[in-house]
């Protein structure tokens, strides 16, 4: 399996519930407030442990493929401090994070989780997203927004709290919208100087402060190549830890095919018809396979 192949798939490749959806995950937020609960699994030798380097994340290569690295804690010895974060459980045991800095589990292999996440089983991919987005939200809250002084991590953290004037934050998440527009029997993909060689993807866009999804899906299509739509319908979502967005999936309609692009946004955009993009040498490349990107064009490519 790789990221790279295209021509026509049986089905489409990263379907809902898409990778890095947490969904085997008993989150237990009703748990993280129960501190004597939480320091008795900080100290059960059963609990699991995602160790990090920095937002790298523990992998092991096994006959299978790649596979999230979660250790016993009886076999690290001692117990885990108490900024440990919490993620849930999984099959009744306590998985926490263990953010660490100091070069301790240099024996562990740690990789960027997109370079690995359409090969993890989605329990590992989603785990390991989980983990990630916590981490790098803790470390950019170590100050209060409103007082400036430290803030400390509480209920397992997924709280931080200044204890200075008291206000407390929670991890946050970006809504971003991302839309395959069609029209007629051809849909529109466009490209962003960022992307790789060759790439070309579907739109997308932040919602913004009081606005609506559907208002920021017309938005971002008429900011970035000038069209109108017609129906816009929601589709699916998929967390993006990278570093803390939640994609909104949508289809829309385009009312007519001409393009005005905005090149600050875009490098290109163009429509393609479904028999370009299967051929064995498609004019583009198509996003990764761990996108609802590529869940929402292939989808599309296969109805035809
Ligand atoms: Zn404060």
């Amino acid at each position: 399996m790789s990221q790279g192949r295209q021509g026509r798939p049986d089905r489409p490749r990263n379907p809902p519930p898409h990778v890095y959806s947490t969904r085997d995950l008993d989150r237990c937020a009703e748990l993280r407030g129960d501190a004597q609960w939480l320091a008795a699994r900080r100290r059960d030798a059963t609990s699991l442990v995602l160790p990090m380097a920095g937002l790298r994340v523990p992998v092991q290569e096994q006959e299978e493929g790649p596979r999230a690295r979660l250790l016993p804690l009886g076999e690290l010895g001692g117990s885990l401090p108490e900024e440990a974060i919490f993620l849930g459980l999984l099959q009744d045991r306590a998985v926490f994070v263990w953010p660490e800095e100091g070069g301790a589990f240099t024996a562990i292999d740690m990789v960027e989780l997109r370079s690995v996440g359409s090969l993890l089983p989605r329990r590992d991919a989603g785990l390991l997203a989980y983990a990630r987005a916590l981490v790098h939200w803790h470390a950019r809250h170590r100050f209060c927004g409103a007082c400036g002084r430290a803030t400390r991590s509480i209920h397992g953290g997924h709280v931080r709290l200044c204890a200075s004037c008291g206000l407390e934050v929670f991890p946050r998440t970006d809504p971003a919208v991302i839309v395959l527009v069609t029209f007629g029997d051809r849909c529109l993909l466009g490209r962003s100087p960022r992307f790789p060689a060759g790439m070309y993807s579907t739109l997308a866009g932040f919602v913004e402060p009081a606005e609506g999804l559907e208002d920021a899906v017309r938005r971002e299509v008429a900011e970035e190549v000038g069209l109108a739509l017609g129906a816009v319908r929601y589709r699916s979502s998929q967390p993006w830890p990278f570093p803390q967005s939640l994609m909104l999936g949508f289809r829309a309609e385009a009312v007519d095919r001409t393009l005005r692009i905005d090149h600050a946004e875009l490098e290109d955009a163009a429509w393609f018809g479904r028999a370009e993009l299967l051929a064995e040498s498609p004019p583009v490349r198509l996003p990764g396979a761990d996108s609802i990107a590529r869940f929402l064009i292939e989808e599309w490519l296969l109805e035809g």
